[in-house]
């Protein structure tokens, strides 16, 4: 359903509902000169940095970056989709929506889906706080030492030992059996009709979304003999392993904050690092990551120290994941634990402060993997043939061609050997995207800040945009996506900007360039602070072209390749006689 569909519905609301009175009723906000701040609800604050302004009808915390209307406020904080956040605010305001109207939020073919599972999710979690059935569960959780709030804020739950206790359940409360199929909660029977219960006397973990809905579970056996140890949901429409970490609704604030994640590997790593106040974590679901993984990771954070076991098992593991966060243009930091302690068993023996230092002193994986070979040839395990291969291998999952050449730099000097030889061993595939190095990276720039936070205050200034090509300099996809719509349509009304958007992110840019200050008035700085951003961002974009060329360059030098040297050489310099005109404008 698009939101233009609902803009009428959405405006009446808008005017009859207040965003202070709204979020009054989940934070105590203050009056301060220009609008009203309190504590943001969407992350640990101690210091009141959610700004809500009135008349714009906006709120944007400065601190975790949540932020948006009054519908982005009611749907993030009770994990409602806009249909269901559209239904319930009209309610409040009293307005009626008419059923035959093309207004009526259809809901999604997945919601059902979720809501089975927090149904289920509901139920494991009764037996367990308060069943006879559910004994073995609560003395598991004892045993673990994992704090009782925790076990709350992740929705621990017991599935009783039986094979239809939860079919049972299900069925009194005329849950359609053969959707809770579709999620895997139970299991058709071979030989007769009917269910049984996939999950029986195990430990339930709910498994949730980004946005806190529950997609799948894990269970973990209580009874020593029973087979295997974890039993997860299969995958279903809406869950996905190489998509979903486990903890990360609860995480993600925290990550943002220390603009840091640390990845484990399973739940339980995931819940001791958690109860023990260390907060900014994910684990993965028994995959190693995925370029999805990665997208997700990055909307909180590039930096990732990934935490293992260092046997052999673990490093192997880990690898995996570490490559794919190299591909993705991310430089990953590695801590190990001696082999075989879990975190949490070395929390105990070694205390808290260990533990941050071991992450506090993590080394760059590619740092770690020189290392790791250079040991492995000294002690004979393999030859320094094989150790230049595994360092060349290594280094083709850089993709950055400035990272490339100083990790390439600092191969060279431990091989001892010149470094044109592992130049022509490394594949060619770094440089070949020529575009210019921003295109890379997806995090915005603060330039690109700055121009939509100008733009939205002076949308009048669109027309100048529109004298170059903005859209090759803006990297980041929702800035770049905001500014598109400012520039075709103007802003008429601040806050109607957000209904053309239904993601997040974009939402967030917006609130955060409404509500922050620019500490200018007159449409003459504010144009010539336009005029600025857009030098920046072409110089920018010029530098980092010229920065793969000279790779490219010192790569055709030492492979004599004269022709393409000559080439590149006069492309090289076109570029910084365009870079030095530019440079002229900067000023
Ligand atoms: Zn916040």
């Amino acid at each position: 359903m698009s939101k233009f569909n609902n803009e009428a519905l959405v405006n009446e609301i808008k005017g009859r509902l207040s965003i202070i009175n709204l979020v009054e009723s989940y934070t105590s906000v203050k009056k301060t000169g220009k609008g009203y701040v309190g504590l943001c609800p969407f992350h640990d604050d101690t210091n009141p940095s959610m700004h809500v302004d009135e008349d714009k009808g906006l709120f944007h915390c400065f601190s975790c970056g949540a932020g948006g209307d009054i519908f982005g406020f009611y749907m993030r904080y009770n994990n409602l989709t806009f249909p269901e956040t559209l239904s319930e605010l009209a309610k409040k305001a009293g307005v009626t929506i008419e059923k035959e109207s093309e207004s009526v939020p259809k809901k999604s073919p997945n919601s059902v889906l979720y809501k089975i599972n927090a149904v289920a999710a509901k139920y494991y979690r009764n037996i367990l706080q308060e069943s006879n059935q559910g004994k073995s569960g609560r003395e598991y959780v004892e045993n673990r030492k994992i704090s009782s709030e925790t076990a709350k804020e992740f929705i621990f739950g017991f599935a009783p030992e039986g094979w239809d206790n939860l079919v049972k359940f299900l069925t009194k409360n005329k849950v359609p059996l053969n959707i809770a199929e579709k999620v895997g909660l139970i299991v058709k029977r071979n030989n007769s009709d009917g269910y049984y219960d996939r999950f029986r006397n195990r430990l339930m973990f709910p498994i949730c979304n980004v946005d806190g809905k529950v997609i799948g579970f894990g269970g973990r056996r209580v009874d020593e003999e029973d087979e295997p140890k974890y039993i997860n949901s299969p995958e279903s429409d809406i869950y996905q392993k190489r998509k979903s970490f486990y903890g990360i609704n609860k995480s993600k604030g925290h990550i943002r904050r220390e603009d840091r994640a640390i990845l484990v590997e399973g739940y339980t790593d995931f819940l001791s690092l958690y109860s023990s106040g260390i907060k900014n974590v994910v684990a993965s679901l028994g995959t190693s990551l995925t370029r999805e993984h990665v997208s997700i990771l990055r909307r909180y954070t590039n930096n990732v120290v990934v935490l293992f076991d260092s046997d052999e098992s673990g490093r192997k593991a880990a690898k995996k994941s570490l490559d794919v966060l190299l591909d993705e243009g991310l430089l990953p930091h590695v801590a190990e634990l001696p082999p075989g302690k879990d975190p949490d068993l070395y929390i105990i023996e070694e205390g808290l402060d260990k533990f941050n230092a071991l992450i506090e002193n993590s080394i760059s994986w590619v740092d770690f993997w020189f290392d790791m070979t250079r040991d492995r040839q000294k002690k004979g395990m393999i030859t320094r043939k094989q150790m230049l291969e595994e360092i060349v291998e290594l280094i083709e999952h850089i993709k950055d061609p400035v990272e490339r050449s100083f990790w390439i730099k600092k191969a060279a000097q431990m091989l001892s050997v010149p470094e044109s030889q592992i130049y022509s061993r490394v594949k060619r595939g770094g440089t070949q995207n020529r575009t210019g190095a921003t295109k890379t990276k997806q995090t915005y720039s603060n330039t690109e800040k700055l121009l939509l936070t100008v733009l939205v205050k002076f949308p009048d200034l669109r027309v100048q945009l529109n004298e170059h090509q903005w859209n090759e300099l803006i990297a980041d996809r929702s800035i770049n996506s905001v500014l598109e719509v400012i520039v075709e349509k103007g802003i008429s009304d601040p806050s109607s900007l957000l209904l053309s958007f239904d993601d997040k992110e974009a939402h967030e840019m917006i609130s955060e360039a409404l509500l922050s200050s620019l500490g200018v008035s007159d449409v003459e700085t504010a144009s010539k602070i336009v005029e600025g951003c857009i030098a920046k961002l072409k110089l920018s974009k010029l530098d980092g072209k010229l920065k793969a060329l000279r790779i490219e360059i010192d790569e055709a030098v030492k492979e004599k390749n004269v022709q393409l040297e000559k080439q590149l050489l006069e492309e090289y310099r076109d570029l910084t006689i365009q870079k030095q005109r530019e440079e002229g404008r900067a000023l």
